[in-house]
């Protein structure tokens, strides 16, 4: 079947209705790049950058950024690459900052991502930095993770900021207009997203830790695992804000979390809007299939419907319904 696929990987993900769908990799190592382009990814959606810090005593510095995200620019000849800022958390460790996260009882609510970046500039800052140099050398978004409040936004921009003002200062190159965006990960991020989208170039939603924030279940759990529902009406409503904020501010949202890359969403995610999928690169082929053989206007027109009933209705049975829409 994968052989099949193979043919869709070079054509564009162009709904029915003649909808250009951006589809693009999540990758969290290095090499995972080689199926991304196998698959006919437009680009990165998400490079997840904790692989550098772990398994080791010590902490990655600017130079080992800047080669990593370098060499990666280069594979990518020409293709965007979104790099997240560091999103250490109970989930991913590093033994060098292994004090960060020991004696909390609860480390998915404690200082992670983020959070603790803008408490440890000497962390933040060389991510930061070589970041930037990169975009000298070709096409790259800034995204910073588990965004809560603008504050820490105007914070993290205030540093960006004044890197910017160093990199002058030594002459290094970087491109002043390098996107930043925020990922809306967090229930109150989406419930303020368009503040957030006011004062950042993009949204990209991560369902996996939204799911697990806001139906409080541990997204590592297996007792639990049968609960984390990405229909549930209050992920849906969710979603849907953050959609409609990037819409009121002419911002592009994408969806990086694995819902993107679920093939029993992907026609509730285009009928909500969603025109960004960033996904892990073997499932891309068989969401380009789906969105092929939809038509985003009729889906629209189901999903406003599905939300009408959100509320006396089992959402996973109108998602069926969605699912069984002829195109
Ligand atoms: C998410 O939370 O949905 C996400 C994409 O980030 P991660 O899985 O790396 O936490
Ligand atoms: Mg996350």
């Amino acid at each position: 079947r994968q052989t099949g696929l193979r043919a869709l990987a070079g054509r564009p993900a162009r709904t029915r209705d003649g909808i250009e769908i951006r589809l693009q990799a999540n990758l969290e190592l290095p090499e995972d790049i080689e199926l991304a382009k196998a698959n006919g990814a437009l680009g990165v959606g998400l490079y997840r950058t904790e692989f550098l810090y772990m398994n080791r005593a010590d902490l990655p510095d600017e130079e080992e950024h800047l080669a990593n995200y370098s060499a990666m620019l280069a594979d990518l000849d020409g293709r965007p690459i979104t790099i997240r800022t560091l999103d250490l958390g109970v989930d991913k460790h590093s033994e060098a900052l292994a004090t960060a996260h020991s004696n909390v009882s609860n480390p998915a609510l404690g200082l992670r991502a983020i959070r603790l970046c803008l408490k440890e500039p000497a962390l933040f800052e060389p991510q930061l930095r070589a970041i930037l140099r990169a975009s000298a050398l070709g096409p790259v978004r800034l995204m910073l993770p588990l965004v809560t409040s603008v504050h820490e936004l105007d914070r993290a921009l205030a540093i960006i900021a004044d890197l910017k003002r160093q990199l002058d200062r030594e002459g290094l190159d970087y491109d002043d207009d390098l996107p930043i965006g925020a990922m809306i990960e967090v229930p109150a991020a989406a419930l303020t997203a368009r503040a957030i989208a006011q004062r950042m170039d993009f949204l990209s939603i991560g369902t996996n830790d939204l799911i697990q924030y806001t139906l409080a279940i541990d997204r590592l759990d297996d007792a639990v695992n049968d609960l984390f529902d990405p229909a549930h009406p209050a992920i849906l409503r969710l979603i849907r804000l953050t959609i409609e904020a990037g819409r009121a501010f002419d911002i592009p949202v994408g969806m990086c979390g694995e819902m993107a890359g679920d093939p029993r969403f992907t026609r509730l995610l285009l009928g909500m809007g969603l025109r960004e999928f960033s996904m892990q690169p073997g499932a891309l082929l068989d969401i380009k299939e789906i969105l092929l053989e939809s038509d985003a206007g009729e889906l629209a027109r189901h999903v406003d419907q599905l939300f009408d009933q959100l509320d006396v209705a089992n959402p996973n049975a109108l998602l069926e319904v969605l699912n069984a829409v002829p195109s």
